[in-house]
């Protein structure tokens, strides 16, 4: 059969779903949904290409035009790949505190890369609410030099809308709605609201279950200790523009120790290589076992790969 794709946009997506087989749960069964198969290796693509064909279809860029982003990375580099093949400039605003990989990858892509220093007292490594601020006023004097079309995903509905029809149904299918639960790590919220309005739309008794730092249990209303964590890309203790309560039955937490055991022992055990926020998925899953049924399906996302985080201290040991 003639399976050749247009271009690279065309691989975005229908990421595999894989079972968890060396975990130490007594109950549950976890299932990964694996997005470091998405071209640039995390789940943003999917939105990076669903925010500029939105932005296409609404007229308001054209070809030579800049796009901005603040970025963990990610969408970034999600972006670099959506303007390097439509004809985009595209310029990344990043913290210092994540890791090297991401910029340097997206240099790679061709985006022009603007890295704001971590703010005075910051740790190496860690994007601190401070410095995630100091991101935003960064991008915002950016955008408006520019003239860039920012296509902001703390704000654009089709963050969570993407997650919605492509993840959320794609999960349905997998399984055939064998589902009990899912979780999901919080940055923008636009993976959490997107799968979890799919999939309760599918069935109202899924289980769904945000997941945030340990140290920053914002959104479950609990005192911020720090939001000095390790686990990049999201708990900033910020609430989602879209954040929709009605979605979530509980919260659960994970310590930065947590999120790293979970990734390394899916590396060595299961042979999954993901980062800081796919251990910390799957370590709130685990959490769930002593409250769930036997057989009960606990389904998550791995964000991105662990090739994203070799200088960080998540696989140096
Ligand atoms: N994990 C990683 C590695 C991320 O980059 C992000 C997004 N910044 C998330 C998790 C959180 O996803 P969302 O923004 O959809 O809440």
């Amino acid at each position: 059969m003639y399976d050749v794709k247009a271009s690279i946009l065309s691989a975005i997506g229908n990421t595999p779903m894989v079972k968890l087989n060396r975990t130490s749960c007594k109950n549950i069964e976890i299932y990964v949904k694996l997005e470091y198969y998405n071209p640039s290796f995390s789940i943003k693509d999917r939105i990076a290409i669903g925010m500029i064909e939105d932005a296409e279809r609404k007229g308001i860029i054209k070809r030579g035009d800049y796009v901005i982003a603040k970025t963990s990375g990610n969408t970034g580099t999600g972006l670099a790949i959506a303007c390097a093949v439509k004809g985009y400039r595209f310029m990344a605003v990043m913290s210092a505190g994540n890791t090297v990989e991401k910029s340097q990858m997206l240099k790679a892509l061709g985006a022009e890369v603007v890295i704001v220093p971590q703010q005075p007292g910051e740790e190496p490594n860690t994007v601190s609410r401070k410095d995630n601020e100091a991101v935003e006023k960064k991008t915002e004097e950016l955008t408006e030099k520019l003239h860039a079309y920012r296509p902001n995903q703390y704000i654009n509905p089709v963050n969570y809308l993407v997650h919605e029809y492509t993840t959320g149904n794609e999960i349905i299918s997998q399984t055939d709605g064998n589902i009990d639960a899912f979780v999901a790590y919080v940055g923008t919220g636009g993976t959490f609201v997107g799968i979890s309005s799919a999939l309760k739309k599918f069935r109202s008794d899924i289980k769904c279950y945000p997941v945030e730092p340990e140290s920053a249990q914002f959104l479950a209303g609990k005192p911020v200790i720090t939001t000095r964590h390790k686990i990049q890309g999201g708990g900033h203790a910020i609430k989602p523009p879209y954040w929709d309560e009605s979605l979530v039955d509980g919260y659960l937490s994970v310590s930065d120790e947590e999120a790293m055991f979970a990734a390394r022992h899916m590396a060595a055990t299961e042979g999954i290589f993901t980062g800081y926020s796919g251990g910390a998925n799957v370590a709130a899953a685990m959490k769930l076992d002593d409250t769930m049924g036997r057989g009960s399906i606990v389904v998550t996302v791995l964000p991105d790969s662990g090739l994203k985080y070799l200088s960080s201290d998540l696989y140096k040991y």
